[in-house]
């Protein structure tokens, strides 16, 4: 017997390089992982036989769980004003001057108790466990002080611990240069890598380091010194990285064979060549392109002809992408980036598994891994990122168990019948 069975649902289980879909599939589960799946027709026995709950899909779509691999969703309030100003031509520096960007956050995410802020994120992370997500990865970074920084990794990790949902915790302090540290760069990296780092490391806070690897934030050395840093600690490594400008700041990223370079509106031809070479992941983040109204794109053409992996992230944050809506980011990076539907759903999958070290157990369908799925009220894959501003998720299974159930919308009829 097995706990749970799943039948007549469309299975993606994402592990080919053609979207193949299972009509009329069947998932098996137990001790939360998937221990069967295939056609329907060839289970070994009446569904009800084999298992004492069975759920009829009635035809909807089953894919892996999603993974959302870049968001900094642990943060405090809102930057409508940055919205405002931004579409009305208002550049980073009137946005600044007004008490806005990151350090606007940074401000109110440093005023916040662990209490508040716990309770100005959970929402969040609800939505997006409604949006179809079952692991995501949440970035520090709106504290840019050792106090701070710590107890926005607490939360990532309370996360995980008090909601079915898989967090991985980024130590980002290098997000941006702390105030205290106005043109003293070094310092404050020095700060990062001899007493954050080194406590949350202790805390066991954290399971990768990132940094802004920018002209407009940290140089090769800096980032380099973290970097360094991070591999003593045996952590693996990602960046922001060539969204603004060409820096070359995916190749450093390949040099220590990160995990993932993100963004990469600007990244050279070498740069790709050096991610190809050392399996860093491209993760995409379309919200940030559109809200920014960046034209610069991402080297599509250039990461498929290198082999370099595309992950797709909603990036959820609250100046560049406020948004838990990972559909919605396939339809962007279709939209704007000319991936395909097929590479938009991959990336929030398989490849965004494994942008987070997690492709063993993650982002596919398969015997083995963990009975994680989003089951949608769609027939096909592309659907996902054909559909705009809807949320087609229906079902959420975490370890084989049924965590969020969408109710259908019910609408109070008029009194006194049609008219
Ligand atoms: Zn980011």
């Amino acid at each position: 017997m097995y706990d749970a069975l799943w039948i007549n649902a469309r299975l993606a289980p994402m592990t080919g390089t053609e979207a193949a879909v299972i009509e009329r599939g069947a998932i098996a589960v137990e001790a939360g992982r998937i221990a069967w799946l295939g056609e329907m027709a060839a289970l070994p026995a009446p569904p009800a036989a084999l298992a004492p709950i069975v759920h009829d899909e009635a035809g909807r779509l089953l894919t892996p769980g999603l993974v959302d691999c870049h968001t900094h969703i642990v943060h405090a309030g809102e930057r409508c004003g940055d919205f405002e100003l931004r579409i009305q031509g208002g550049t980073r520096e009137d946005i600044a001057a007004v008490g806005g960007g990151v350090r606007g956050t940074v401000r109110q995410t440093r005023a916040l108790s662990e209490e508040a802020l716990w309770d100005e994120t959970l929402p969040r992370v609800q939505s997006l466990i409604a949006h179809g997500v079952t692991t995501f990865e949440s970035k520090s970074g709106y504290g840019l002080d050792v106090e701070t920084e710590l107890r926005i990794m607490r939360i990532s990790r309370e996360l995980q611990r008090r909601l079915p949902v898989t967090v991985k915790s980024t130590f980002l302090g290098a997000h941006g240069l702390a105030p205290e540290y106005d043109g003293r760069p070094d310092d404050y990296i020095e700060l990062l890598v001899r007493s954050v780092l080194p406590a949350a490391v202790q805390q066991d806070l954290v399971d990768a380091v990132d940094g802004f690897c920018d002209k407009l934030g940290f140089n090769h050395a800096q980032i380099g010194a973290l970097f360094d840093a991070a591999r003593a600690h045996g952590l693996p490594v990602k960046a922001h990285a060539d969204q603004y400008n060409d820096f070359a700041a995916g190749a450093l990223v390949a040099k220590y064979r990160g995990l993932s370079a993100d963004h990469l509106e600007y990244a050279s031809e070498a740069t790709v060549r050096a991610m190809a070479e050392a399996g860093t992941i491209a993760t995409l983040i379309p919200g940030a392109n559109w809200t920014l109204l960046e034209t610069a794109r991402p080297p599509i053409a250039l990461f498929r002809r290198h082999g370099v992996k595309m992950a797709v992230a909603t990036n959820n944050n609250p100046s560049s992408s406020p948004t838990c809506s990972p559909t919605m980011m396939m339809n962007m990076a279709c939209h704007l980036f000319r991936i395909t539907p097929w590479e938009a759903l991959l990336g929030f999958t398989r490849v965004g598994a494994e942008a987070l070290g997690l492709g063993a157990t993650r982002g596919t369908l398969a015997v083995g891994k963990v009975a994680d799925f989003a089951i949608w009220d769609v027939a096909q894959p592309a659907e996902l990122a054909y559909r705009i501003a809807v949320n087609p998720c229906r079902r959420v299974v975490k370890d084989g168990i049924v965590i969020h159930d969408a109710p259908p919308p019910v609408i109070a009829e008029r009194a006194g019948g049609a008219r």
